[in-house]
């Protein structure tokens, strides 16, 4: 979870860093571009600061050579998933900065992950927009600590059995999961995915199962 809280740490920071009321960089495009670059560039750095990286490191090189996975909700981008027109953004940046590095990023379909409590699997009440409350639990949540936890899980759950958890996908009115890979229903397929990353890098399964003819993904090649 410490990643929700650098990302929200490099949020204000941005915006502290935009919105200065002189604006001092909006004078100059160039500086602007620059600035950011710079900018981004500290982000990711402490971004991979907290898995144990650095930009300046190969993940093969890194000191804790535990298996790294970086999971983005693909809910935060356009409807049609295209990363490729997300250039100017940070994440944009960061993806292809981290794959550069030999690290494994695959995008994770949000269905259900501000919904779901991430301790008992139940439906959650939501309490503001930050603020989420399990009535089973009895316990608070912040919407995105909350949310990344249950992607989380969902990529544990998938390296380990190959399927999305159940209370994570949608249930048809029959009872049936039209997003399992065994659901006859479904025109699911498996498929490994092949890692850019060399080294000790452990590779991501993955699947791209079909809804109402919409593609869903957990898709290796993002860029
Ligand atoms: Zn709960």
């Amino acid at each position: 979870m410490n990643y929700v809280e650098e990302l929200e740490l490099v949020e204000t920071r941005l915006k502290k860093f935009y919105a200065g009321d002189d604006n001092r960089y909006k004078k100059h495009a160039w500086d602007l571009e620059r600035a950011k670059q710079a900018e981004y560039q500290a982000i990711a750095e402490r971004l991979l600061n907290v898995v144990g990286g650095s930009l300046g490191r190969r993940v093969e090189d890194n000191e804790d050579k535990d298996p790294i996975l970086f999971g983005v909700g693909l809910g935060q981008f356009s409807s049609n998933s295209k990363l490729s027109t997300l250039h100017p953004t940070f994440l944009s940046y960061f993806i292809q900065t981290v794959r550069s590095l030999g690290y494994v990023v695959v995008g994770i379909n949000e269905y259900y992950t501000s919904k779901k409590c991430p301790r008992c699997t139940e439906f959650i009440a939501q309490v503001t927009l930050r603020s989420f409350y399990c009535y089973s639990c009895k316990q608070y949540f912040h919407r995105d600590t909350m949310a990344a936890q249950n992607m989380c899980e969902i990529v544990l759950h998938r390296l380990k059995t190959f399927e999305r958890p159940k209370h994570l996908q949608p249930l048809a009115a029959d009872g049936s999961y039209p997003w399992m890979a065994s659901s006859s229903t479904s025109s699911s397929n498996m498929a490994a995915s092949s890692s850019t990353a060399t080294g000790s890098t452990t590779a991501a399964s993955s699947s791209s199962s079909s809804r109402k003819g919409q593609e869903e993904q957990i898709d290796p090649s993002l860029d």
